[in-house]
């Protein structure tokens, strides 16, 4: 079985293809244009991915040395994201699967980031159904209880901003470019992660706030400033190494809760920051200290491609879940 898949959420537009749930090509284009506006721009990423689209999908094509008519299903995006870019993805496997005669599979991009495990590869195991799946992305935080491929339950998530957007917003006030989390975590391997204190929001349940993290990061620094104009630069290290200790001990704490409440300790990790190194070592720990059985996923896999939506198109081709060519993106899309 070979899927394509096609992902177009947000602001990389990505192509894979699969062969029985074994990589053979995956390739991203990130846009670049969104950097000098600090955030991405969705009028600008639709665009981006009217003109990335087509070469991204012969290139995922050509490595995966296939033709064409060599695909069995076109697996694309139907959402959570922006509607601009959804609709770049969405119009082009429509057009694409009903040229070719062959199924088309709407996937949700949540969804995907927890089925990446699924990948087969080499090295990795494929988590045990039921297991909790925490995706932690830019625009989301979850906690997700996985009771088999298509039915995931949300036991907890963020009530105002996403983990990705603390670790970008918090860059973005020392002054980092965006997307600034792969930076915070890179200056952070280099920092003290308890040189300086930021607070934990106290928020009930299985439920995340890190809107309150950011102001409190934003005072701290403009407060230190005023004393200190060179505060960022001499402490930059210290300062990336205390935030992200701090997130990731917020998420760490609500996902020990989840194994406590669910009983069930085997624990997988997905969305953009996954690829945080605070958050996996957090999870190696855990491995030994509570005997969690934990998954977590290959750097390609973590921030946003397509492999991960072909292998979700993958388990739906099984099941012969196939859309109407009448589908439509949707921006707001429950897993
Ligand atoms: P969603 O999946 O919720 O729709 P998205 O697709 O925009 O959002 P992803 O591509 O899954 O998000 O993740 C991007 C986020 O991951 C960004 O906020 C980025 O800063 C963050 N990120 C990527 N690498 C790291 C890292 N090493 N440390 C911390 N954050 C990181
Ligand atoms: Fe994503």
């Amino acid at each position: 079985i070979y899927i394509l898949g096609i992902e177009s959420s947000c602001d990389d537009t990505a192509a894979a293809v699969l062969c029985n749930g074994k990589i053979q090509s995956n390739i991203v284009a990130t846009q670049q244009v969104h950097q000098q506006y600090g955030g991405v721009v969705p009028e600008l990423a639709s665009r981006a991915h009217q003109q990335n689209i087509v070469p991204v999908i012969h290139q995922a094509i050509a490595k995966a040395n296939i033709g064409k008519k060599e695909i069995s299903a076109i697996a694309f995006t139907r959402g959570p994201g922006l509607m601009g870019s959804l609709l770049v993805g969405t119009s082009f496997a429509k057009s694409l699967a009903m040229g070719l005669g062959i199924p088309l599979i709407e996937v949700n991009h949540m969804q995907a980031h927890i089925l990446a495990h699924f990948i087969e590869e080499e090295g990795f195991k494929k988590p045990a159904f039921p297991f909790l799946a925490m995706t932690i992305s830019g625009g989301h935080t979850q906690i997700v209880k996985v009771n088999d491929y298509f039915s995931m339950e949300v036991i907890g998530e963020t009530t105002d901003d996403a983990v990705g957007e603390a670790f970008d917003k918090s860059a973005k006030i020392l002054g980092l470019p965006y997307p600034g989390g792969p930076l915070v975590d890179k200056y952070a391997n280099e920092g003290d992660p308890k040189a300086f204190k930021f607070p934990k929001p106290k928020v009930s349940g299985l439920n995340f706030s890190f809107s309150g993290f950011k102001t409190a990061v934003l005072y701290f620094i403009e407060k230190q400033t005023r004393e200190d104009p060179d505060f960022i630069e001499k402490n930059l290290k210290d300062i990336c190494a205390s935030i992200q200790y701090t997130i990731v001990e917020i998420l760490m704490d609500k996902l020990k809760k989840a194994v406590k409440e669910t009983g069930i300790n085997r624990v997988a990790i997905g969305g953009g920051v996954s690829a945080n190194s605070g958050i996996r070592n957090a999870l190696y720990d855990a491995e030994k200290r509570y005997k969690w059985q934990c998954f977590i996923p290959k750097f390609e896999y973590t921030t946003d491609n397509a492999a991960m939506i072909a292998i979700a198109g993958h388990y739906k081709y099984l099941k012969k879940e196939f859309s109407d060519f009448s589908t439509t993106a949707q921006a707001r899309y429950k897993i």
